[in-house]
């Protein structure tokens, strides 16, 4: 049994990697401010005795003793890391200095969720790890891409310098349950809007390009990547390689929901990347890794989880 903290535990993917941890049979400590987590994220997990929730940030100072660390605190949707991008800068940024030095003071092994925003807008398709990206600096989404650039940085000379044990996760889009469905994303949006029979936003043309990541594949990746060998610090990418357009998602969605929402088109954000697939070669050699759940699959065990939200409101 491990004693392992999981900053950004209320979130979307760190209420999922809490929940796996513990039914591993560790200890977790999740750490979160609830800028954009949710306490009702864990709520199942508030009478586990071997859980615990720590209100706090990673701006502060921490004191936390744990064997390893998962940094997932950060907000990770584009609405919601605009919404304040110098304290999206600050978290990316001094959040990850805090963890590192916390990780060198205790010996806990530490690693980093970043993502495939380091590539930007990429004109190697798809991306492999060792492609240095095409990030606008002072654009919108800079806060962000080049906050997680930094803390990448900031990952590989902690451990060139004080030897501390780190790994880095470059994340591609994920979906799944305990997603926020006023997360502006475009799989949140479109079910939700297809439930409650409002229009289908897409964004420019819907021939832009992604690929969708069920959440407990990414989860799965993720902890292999902790777990793998001790000489494994360069970035790893996560996610699934199958692409598909806006377009197809919102057909695809629309299928299973029905209902008598109509495709609308509405303007494209600055600096919306065209295309975005990973290529998983090092995942698949180094972690035997690779994901299991097929889009149809995922959106089959996501809708659920949207139509109770919506049914909430
Ligand atoms: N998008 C869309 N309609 C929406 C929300 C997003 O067409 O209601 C598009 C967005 O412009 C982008 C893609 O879907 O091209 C993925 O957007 P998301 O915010 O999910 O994540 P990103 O990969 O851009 O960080």
């Amino acid at each position: 049994m491990k004693k392992i903290l999981v900053t950004g535990g209320a979130g979307f993917l760190g209420s999922n990697m809490c929940r796996t941890l513990l039914a591993q049979g560790h200890r977790v400590i999740a750490l979160d401010n609830l800028y954009t987590g949710y306490k009702s994220n864990l709520a199942e997990l508030d009478s586990n005795p071997n859980f615990e929730f720590i209100h706090g940030s990673i701006l502060d100072h921490q004191d936390i003793w744990a064997d390893e660390i998962y940094n997932l605190a950060c907000p990770a949707s584009p609405p919601h890391y605009q919404r304040d991008p110098v304290y999206t800068w600050k978290v990316s940024t001094i959040g990850a200095l805090n963890l590192l030095e916390l990780a060198q003071k205790t010996g806990a092994k530490i690693l980093q969720a970043s993502t495939s925003e380091v590539y930007g807008d990429p004109d190697v398709h798809p991306q492999p790890e060792d492609y240095r990206g095409n990030v606008n600096p002072h654009g919108i989404r800079a806060c962000y891409d080049e906050g997680k650039r930094a803390a990448e940085s900031l990952f590989m000379d902690f451990h060139r310098a004080h030897g501390v044990n780190t790994r880095i996760v470059r994340i591609f889009n994920t979906y799944g349950p305990y997603m926020d469905a006023g997360d502006g994303r475009v799989v949140s949006n479109f079910i939700c809007q297809a439930l409650r029979n409002e229009d289908i936003t897409i964004y420019g043309d819907g021939k832009q390009t992604r690929s969708f990541c069920y959440v407990d594949d990414l989860i799965r990746g993720i902890i292999a990547t902790m777990n793998a060998d001790d000489t494994q610090v360069e970035p790893i990418n996560i996610g699934n390689p199958v692409e598909f357009t806006m377009i197809q998602l919102a057909e695809k969605v629309l299928g299973k929901i029905g209902g008598s929402s109509k495709i609308i088109y509405k303007p494209l954000p600055a600096d919306d990347p065209k295309q975005r697939r990973p290529d998983i070669t090092r995942a698949k050699s180094v972690l035997k890794w690779e994901p299991a759940i097929a889009l149809d699959e995922g959106l089959d065990k996501t809708i659920p989880w949207f139509k109770k939200l919506v049914t909430q409101v």
